[in-house]
């Protein structure tokens, strides 16, 4: 039986919240929906990150390999992004970690995005549609939602300060790559 994911990835820095909690339990839907067969040898948190400007998230894992992170912009909480484009962001990187990119798994390829990986992953497990709807949306609506999100994730923010993530060990960060900015930067 798999751990389950816990609900934020910032200790106790932060109170944990009530959409960190959706998060995760997302994950752990889809990864009990589309999956279940990919063993998860160490801990997985999950919670939103930084407001990065044009990543939506990213996995990685601590260099002691206890736990892995996928930390999710909060850029994306504002009300008009679907629902969707969570389960688009959260699979990709679930992805990467099956394919032992932020992950103790074994790696099945040199480099995490190469020759279209991630895409035949999602598209052999069901999901195919998933890329193809983020890269859309990521190109057509995001650009002009993005600064208006900005301003509401600052406002929101004023009430915190910004938390170290965990405990300020080093990191091994394995998806620096952006989900998808390749379309957004028209490249
Ligand atoms: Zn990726």
């Amino acid at each position: 039986m798999q751990a389950l994911t816990r609900a934020t990835w910032k200790g106790s820095a932060l109170p944990l919240t009530e959409a960190d909690r959706r998060l995760a339990h997302l994950v752990d839907d889809l990864w009990a929906g589309y999956f279940a067969d990919v063993p998860r040898p160490n801990d997985l948190v999950v919670g939103f990150a930084f407001p990065w400007k044009w990543r939506l998230a990213r996995i990685r894992m601590a260099l002691d390999e206890q736990w892995s992170e996928i930390g999710v912009n909060p850029l994306l909480r504002h009300p008009a992004v679907p629902h969707d484009i969570y389960i688009a962001v959260l699979a990709h990187e679930i992805v990467h970690y099956a394919q032992g990119f932020g992950s103790p798994l074994p790696r099945q390829q040199r480099h995490a995005h190469a020759h279209g990986a991630v895409d035949h992953e999602l598209a052999r497990r069901g999901l195919g549609h998933t890329e193809e709807v983020l890269a859309t949306w990521g190109e057509h609506v995001w650009p002009h939602l993005r600064a208006e999100a900005f301003t509401q994730h600052r406002a929101t923010r004023r009430a915190f300060r910004q938390a170290p993530l965990q405990d300020g060990r080093k990191y091994a960060i394995v998806d620096v790559k952006a989900v998808q900015t390749i379309a957004w930067q028209g490249r």
